[in-house]
């Protein structure tokens, strides 16, 4: 189409299309199929086996030529939406997933509708992702020095916390100087429960997993705290230099939340920086019933969090809270004449994202974060986090009242491990697993406990009720009797 300041003679190429009309009413349509999907959930399998034409037909050559924007979304429908991981279907409980919901959807498309970038500048956007910051500065109780930044999930917010932990032992000189100019080595503290990111930070932060120290944990999985100051003593003797102890807030496998505090008050007496891993279960404090387990949580220097676990939000929504803005701008601020600031106009607002992590270029997540928290309330968002902890109660209820199943691990929050009782049981249970992913009723995933190979279901999703514990279990017994045979 015409642009009506084009040059005569010139064919004006833009990517809008040359009927709204027509874009308008195939946009409706393909709002109304994602409505009936979520609306429908229930009808569908949780998963399904991806037939081989359906995989390799995402294999074809670089699409020179458009292709209609209704043909497009009808490959979507038939080629890619019944064969997502299925983490907003109520039989979804493995890993630790989220369920998404309708009005973060939504926020999406305005989202990209909108196209914003939120790495800097004076626009409103940011002023959305700020507001998530006093708020997540309400919620963990901490002080006015505060602030939080968006990334794509814990991983990276674990990393960052670890990057804020070196530059605040090295000083703001080791961005020059790397490691090199390091004399006692550094060494960082977390429970052999924490998760596996923990260590992929330390080798990507350039100190390498040599470093971290594993923790052991007493009976209810939490970081024994006592260990932890012998560990420190040892390498304090050994002329290491202790600057960092991560603890977790609801472990991946357990959802134990290590005792804070006592971790808070040592890392203060030793001046270690204390970062809390809170992807699992930060959120949990949301919930009266369990916000007093948190106890600690507001005196971390560093916190990573997920909005796309237990916050429900669309993926990705992982966040970062820093205990002082200050250590953000002193591990990653930097200047270029490209980023100059201004007092007023666009380059105004001053400091900008991109000087608090290490993007430039981001998108919206907090609008997405934004609409969940508002249309929901932090009232009825608490009560789902109950809600599930209550139901991986039931679910270990009746796995200790069903004979076949053996509970694996105390249920602290909203994860339940279990097995079935046979010969071969790693196996066996590995087997089941896989068959319940193959029967489209229920997910859960596999772990391991004390080395023993475990049927672990976590409940995050929304959506999950009482009858897809049961589901779960019905299933479990019927693929269990299969294998054993
Ligand atoms: C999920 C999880 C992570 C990793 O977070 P991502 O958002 O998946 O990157 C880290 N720690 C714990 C305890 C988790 O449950």
């Amino acid at each position: 189409m015409k642009n009506r300041h084009d040059a005569p003679g010139v064919e004006h190429r833009s990517l809008d299309p040359t009927d709204w009309a027509d874009v308008r009413r195939q946009g409706h349509r393909m709002l109304d199929d994602m409505f009936d999907y979520m609306a429908n959930i229930r009808e569908r399998p949780v998963w399904q086996p991806i037939p081989a034409e359906v995989r390799s037909s995402f294999t074809e050559p670089l699409p020179k030529r458009p292709t209609r924007l209704e043909d497009a979304h009808l490959k979507f429908m038939t080629h890619v939406l019944p064969y997502a991981a299925g983490n907003t279907h109520p039989g979804f409980m493995g890993w630790v997933q989220g369920a998404g919901n309708v009005e973060g959807m939504l926020a999406e498309m305005l989202a990209a509708g909108l196209n914003a970038n939120l790495g800097g500048r004076d626009q409103m956007p940011l002023e959305v992702e700020r507001q998530i910051g006093l708020w997540m500065r309400e919620l963990f109780n901490f002080p006015t020095s505060a602030n939080g930044l968006f990334v794509t999930g814990s991983s990276t917010a674990n990393l960052i916390g670890v990057l804020l932990a070196r530059t605040k032992a090295l000083g703001v000189g080791s961005r020059e100087t790397g490691l090199a100019a390091v004399t006692s080595p550094l060494t960082a503290y977390a429970a052999v429960t924490a998760h596996s990111c923990i260590g992929k930070a330390l080798e990507m932060s350039g100190i390498g997993t040599q470093a971290l120290r594993s923790v052991p944990v007493d009976g209810d999985d939490q970081m024994d705290v006592e260990a932890l100051a012998k560990l420190i003593a040892i390498d304090r003797a050994a002329g290491n230099h202790p600057f960092l102890v991560v603890g977790t807030a609801g472990t991946v496998n357990t959802g134990a939340i290590d005792n804070l505090d006592a971790i808070a008050q040592l890392a203060q007496r030793e001046g270690l920086w204390f970062h809390v891993d809170g992807a699992l279960g930060a959120l949990g404090i949301l919930s009266p019933a369990l916000a007093p387990r948190f106890k600690g949580i507001e005196l971390a220097d560093s916190l990573a969090l997920d909005f796309h676990k237990w916050g429900q939000v669309p993926y990705d929504a992982g966040y970062i809270l820093a205990r002082r803005r200050s250590d953000q701008m002193d591990t990653f601020a930097s200047q270029a004449v490209y980023l100059t600031r201004q007092s007023r106009g666009l380059a105004a607002g001053s400091p900008w994202p991109c000087d608090l992590g290490p993007d430039l270029s981001r998108g919206f997540r907090a609008l997405k974060t934004w609409f969940t928290l508002v249309c929901h309330g932090t009232d009825k968002l608490g009560a789902v986090v109950a809600q599930t902890c209550e139901l991986a109660q039931y679910l270990k209820a009746r796995v200790e009242a069903i004979p076949e199943l053996e509970l694996m691990a105390p249920v602290a929050m909203n994860i339940c491990c279990f097995r079935y009782r046979c010969e071969d049981a790693d196996r066996v249970n590995g087997d089941i697993v896989a068959d319940l992913h193959e029967s489209g009723i229920a997910a859960p995933s596999t772990s391991s406990v004390g080395g023993r190979t475990v049927i672990r279901a976590a409940i995050v999703n929304h959506r999950t009720n009482h009858s897809d514990i049961d589901a779960l279990l019905d299933a479990v017994l019927v693929c269990g009797k299969n294998r054993v045979v």
